[in-house]
């Protein structure tokens, strides 16, 4: 594989990074991954424009634009002749001794690489996953794209040791939403319940995406809190993230959602969603 590191492409084994980045030392960066699809990148602007954010939430400064940044993906993704699977970015602030302060002047690190995966042809649009709930144990900050993920690493452990495929993470009584994707629940009256944006989560581009889809199609959304008990009594229930596109949730906690099978509602979203992501790839 040819990987981007600071300015230049590599084969992967010749990349390296300093013993003493920030990122390493201190989880003190960035991160992003954009789906690409028949070798184009999904939801690219979306992207970019929480990338940009998260490092003005961490007083950061990317050391290239996001149009040089696009370009790069562009370049991995014809020179790793990748057709679908996923491009991982990642800034971090940079690598002098270590200190918690930092030089204003330290030049950031940025890293770029692809990951071959299937997407779109999964077992899980079929099947469903199965989700298990956790405490939320995260800091405040959520709505920024943070290297680091100690909590969501040990909350995925949790749900795998239980047979599950993802966390769902609460907090006070209230999902929050996944351990790696924005949690969803469709009522017995059809209504599609998300939490709302905020510090509580990640705001996720593919929920962007669909919930304007959805908006479009007159489907009604409700951004608010919703319990693990609503979520139990809910028709159908779906995550979304960046690499799973939407995929149905047909069990929490060991307990059938629905009549346990991927329903009416996920099945529109998904067409919706698909349809959306080829036409709109660059
Ligand atoms: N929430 C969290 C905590 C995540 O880590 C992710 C993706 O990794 C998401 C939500 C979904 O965001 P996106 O749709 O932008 O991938």
């Amino acid at each position: 594989r040819t990987v981007y590191l600071n300015g230049a492409f590599l084969p992967e084994n010749e990349a390296h990074v300093s013993i003493f980045d920030r990122g390493f030392l201190f989880g003190d960066g960035i991160y992003e991954v954009t789906a690409v699809l028949d070798g184009k990148l999904i939801d690219s602007p979306l992207h970019m424009a929480r990338l940009e954010r998260s490092v003005g939430e961490i007083g950061g400064h990317l050391p290239i634009s996001t149009d040089e940044i696009v370009a790069i993906e562009k370049r991995l993704v014809e020179d790793n002749k990748l057709t679908e699977g996923v491009i991982y970015l990642q800034y971090t602030r940079g690598a002098e001794d270590r200190n918690f302060l930092y030089s204003e002047n330290l030049e950031p690190t940025l890293l770029l690489f692809t990951q071959a995966k299937t997407l779109e042809h999964v077992a899980a649009v079929e099947k469903g996953l199965k989700v298990k709930i956790v405490p939320d144990q995260r800091w405040e900050r959520r709505d920024i794209k943070t290297v680091c993920l100690l909590p969501q690493v040990l909350a995925k452990r949790i749900a795998k040791a239980e047979g599950c495929d993802e966390a769902w993470m609460i907090e006070d009584g209230f999902i929050t939403e996944g351990a790696s994707s924005t949690a969803y629940i469709i009522t017995q009256d059809d209504k599609i319940v998300t939490r709302g944006n905020g510090n509580a989560i990640l705001p996720g581009c593919t929920r962007l995406a669909v919930l304007d889809l959805a908006r479009e199609q007159g489907l009604t959304v409700e951004e608010r809190l919703f319990t693990v008990e609503e979520a139990m009594a809910a028709r159908e229930a779906c995550l979304t993230s960046a690499s799973n596109f939407i995929v149905p949730i047909t069990s929490i906690d060991g307990k059938p959602v629905g009549d346990g099978k991927p329903g009416a509602m996920f099945k529109r979203l998904r067409e919706l969603y698909m349809d959306n992501a080829r036409r709109t790839a660059v």
